[in-house]
């Protein structure tokens, strides 16, 4: 027999694949995985037909089309007042998760070690692992999930290499406030420690907040890999388009990894997004959009016995469910899909060893009707 002597052994597959073959095996409405069930805007399609069919069907170049990253590096200018070149500072990914696991590999070496903030996004932690790096989380706990500065300067060493952020946060919908920059800007000014800022649900903030991206302080910028993702932006997670900014140095080391990952992203897709972008209205209004689905979820939710959790950004409502049991979250999530047919994501899979504070994750960037129907399915519980 074959075997591979595995580098991720204790490692499974990913909660949100789990989740969505559950919830298709038992046709439970799916507010696990984080995509919305509504299409985007038909503009966007026609715009692929058409690259493709004036013969935009070749390679693209390996950082990404010209256009896309002018596009990219003019809208963080507009938003964040940061200056990234196009040519030497922007490139298209694969989407964020690409982008993270290529600026990981570009930078983690065995014995270096990365802060994380638990809950936190699945694949950091297996990333750095099999890079030889090692997970230094810092648990962050409902109901506010916030930090602890103190505590997670203990956690530094002179082996740190790097700290990743995520802010909207995915799974709690948490943000980063002025105060939590300024601490990381104190506890990495003098050092040469890096940042990955995973910023894919930058325009998913709510209640007049403002989004922090990194790229808004000369300090963090310059140690700075920010990922962004059109999919969130568009509707359209599944074109698995994103794009990573970082100072030139960083970029170059970022390409050099990227280039033997994916080499480049598909051209017609870039080619729609950019003649897309161009319209900067795009931007706007995305935050309401959603907010109004974050409102109207949290409205249907008070109707069942679940207790809401803050939320502040992203397409995630959590919940915590003391009222109506003490099982484990996964056992409740199982137990939802099977019995409810309404899926969600279980947060202790967020947590490197699991940590469980019974609370369950759905993502609200559905349909009304949708919302509406696994509440209806939820009140019985
Ligand atoms: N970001 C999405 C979520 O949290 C899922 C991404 C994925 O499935 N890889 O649900």
């Amino acid at each position: 027999m074959i075997s591979i002597h595995s580098k991720l052994p204790g490692t499974g597959t990913t909660i949100f694949t789990v989740m969505s073959k559950l919830a298709e095996e038992h046709q439970a409405i799916n507010l696990s995985q984080g995509f919305p069930d509504y299409d985007c805007d038909p503009k966007l399609i026609e715009f692929v037909n058409e690259a493709m069919k004036s013969g935009q069907n070749q390679y693209a170049p390996m950082t990404g089309l010209p256009i896309l990253r002018e596009l990219v590096a003019q809208k963080v200018n507009d938003l964040y007042n940061a200056n990234y070149h196009p040519d030497t500072e922007v490139t298209i990914t694969a989407g964020g998760t690409q982008a993270i696991f290529t600026a990981l590999t570009a930078c983690i070496n065995p014995g270096d070690e990365v802060i994380i903030f638990e809950p936190a996004y699945d694949s950091y932690a297996p990333t750095i692992k099999m890079l030889g790096g090692l997970v230094k989380p810092y648990q962050m706990a409902p109901p506010n999930y916030e930090i602890d500065w103190n505590m997670v300067k203990k956690l530094f060493s002179a082996n740190t290499k790097m700290i990743i952020l995520n802010s909207p946060h995915n799974p709690t919908g948490s943000i980063l406030s002025e105060t939590d920059i300024q601490e990381l800007i104190k506890l990495t000014r003098n050092t040469d420690i890096l940042i990955l800022s995973d910023e894919v649900y930058e325009h998913l903030i709510y209640d007049e907040r403002k989004h922090l991206s990194i790229a808004l302080y000369p300090e963090l910028r310059e140690r700075s890999f920010i990922i962004a993702s059109f999919g969130k932006l568009l509707h359209a997670t599944g074109w698995k388009t994103g794009y990573c900014i970082a100072p030139e140095p960083l970029t170059k080391e970022f390409r050099k990894i990227h280039q033997f990952n994916v080499f480049s992203v598909n051209t017609p897709m870039q080619a729609a997004i950019a003649r897309y972008l161009r319209d900067a209205e795009v931007y706007n209004g995305l935050s309401s959009f959603f907010q109004q689905k974050r409102d109207k979820f949290r409205d249907l939710l008070q109707n069942t016995r679940f207790d809401l959790l803050p939320c502040s950004g992203s397409y995630f409502q959590c919940v915590t469910y003391s009222r109506i049991s003490d099982e484990k979250d996964t056992e409740l999530a199982i137990r939802l899909i099977k019995d409810f047919r309404v899926a969600s994501i279980p947060v202790s899979a967020f947590y490197l060893h699991n940590t469980d504070h019974h609370v369950l994750r759905f993502c609200f960037a559905k349909k009304q009707e949708t919302l509406e129907k696994a509440v209806e399915r939820l009140i019985t519980l």
